[in-house]
């Protein structure tokens, strides 16, 4: 038996140990080819490469202030399990939340990685930069990043609590809590960074990325937030299943309704939908069951930078967006389902402002940059 066909089989030994047969595993690589914009086609390609993947890259996540939901979301996804593939494919040498050791024994953890180096670092919440307003083991969460940066080989700061500090540096911050960019820049310390916006994080993007990388050898195209172009090229809006509702002008007005019963439109009751860009509706959460707006609730725009304080009240209509020629949104959508045909234009109008509130641009080969 050939070194690579040892590799191979451990994989497959150690994925049926954790109760996922050979063919569940190459329905999943189907769905992961897709989420990374491949055909299905390519799902024995990334159960090979998956299964090849002989050194094992080792992974330190750290978590900050947060509430660990993007942890939950990970470990508690359908079957097979983000964290079944992902434990398999890279080595997690450290994650407080699911590990069973405390103490002295993690701190130990933590010293060897760091002595060793050339680790993946996953950072998880926000870096509180107020002293003694977030320690772990007696260190200040700044201080830990600064240890553990140096020697990662890249960072992937997961959910927006680590990319901008989301919930908690909601006004009024009183830690003083930064993203894992801003923080590393504090530190003066520059490594390749991937941010994934959402929060919770739905970890089919972790796994993208990761699978990325091992079958193309490269990082994925990024924005100029730092986030995946496969994921966040596109508005929520664009892909939404609610959008020939909005189209047609048939809006919720209100919860409890005949017209949330019939699944209209939500951008009324605050949907941030045409704002935010996230491949939420592609996607989903859950399995790929559902996603906030298929479950009635209105997009809170948890993907864009700034979203707890700049979209805040989650439940009023988007400020700011005008329709071109209806005089502002309200009066826009109101007047939308009298003129369906114009309302087109109007939802198309509304994507372009979106559009240039969030910078985006167009690149040379026609994708949003
Ligand atoms: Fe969907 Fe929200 Fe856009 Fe309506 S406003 S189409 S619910 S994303």
């Amino acid at each position: 038996m050939g070194k690579k066909d040892e590799v191979s089989n451990r994989f497959l030994q150690a994925i049926e140990f954790r109760g996922i047969n050979r063919r569940d595993f190459l329905k999943y690589c189907g769905v992961t080819a897709a989420l990374i914009g491949l055909s299905e086609l390519h799902a024995p390609k990334i159960a090979a490469t998956l299964e090849k993947a002989a050194k094992r890259p080792p992974v330190i996540w750290l978590n900050f202030a947060s509430c660990s939901g993007c942890t939950e979301a990970f470990i508690k996804a359908s079957y097979p399990t983000a964290a079944d593939v992902i434990l398999d494919i890279l080595s997690v040498n450290y994650n407080e939340t699911i590990m069973a050791a405390s103490g002295n024994q993690v701190e130990e953890v933590l010293a060897q990685n760091r002595k060793a180096g050339g680790y993946i670092l996953i950072v998880e919440g926000g870096v509180p930069t107020k002293k003694e307003f977030g320690m772990i083991g007696g260190k200040e969460m700044l201080e830990v990043l600064k240890e553990m940066a140096g020697p990662a080989v890249a960072v992937v700061a997961i959910g927006s609590c680590a990319t901008d500090g989301g919930v908690p540096a909601a006004k009024p911050n009183p830690a003083k809590i930064i993203g894992t960019e801003a923080a590393l820049a504090t530190l003066g310390i520059k490594k390749p960074l991937i941010n994934l916006d959402r929060c919770a994080q739905n970890p089919d993007y972790l796994v993208g990325v990761v699978v990325n990388y091992l079958l193309l050898k490269k990082l994925p195209e990024l924005d100029k937030l730092g986030r995946p172009m496969m994921y966040y090229g596109q508005s929520i809006h664009d892909n939404c299943e609610r959008r020939a509702h909005f189209d047609g002008g048939r809006f919720v007005e209100k919860f409890g309704t005949k017209e949330e019963s019939l699944q209209y439109c939500l951008y009324k009751v605050g949907c941030k939908g045409p704002m935010t860009y996230s491949a939420c509706p592609k996607i989903q959460d859950n399995g790929h069951t559902s996603w906030c707006v298929k479950a009635g609730a209105p997009c809170l725009g948890c993907a864009e930078r700034g979203w707890t304080d700049k979209f805040a009240g989650f439940y009023e209509p988007l400020p700011g967006v005008e329709i071109p020629g209806r005089g502002g949104v309200e009066a826009g959508a109101d007047k939308i389902g009298a003129v369906a045909a114009v309302a087109t234009a109007a939802g198309i109008a509304i994507h372009a402002v979106a559009t240039k509130a969030s910078g985006r641009t167009k690149g040379k080969d026609g994708g949003e940059k």
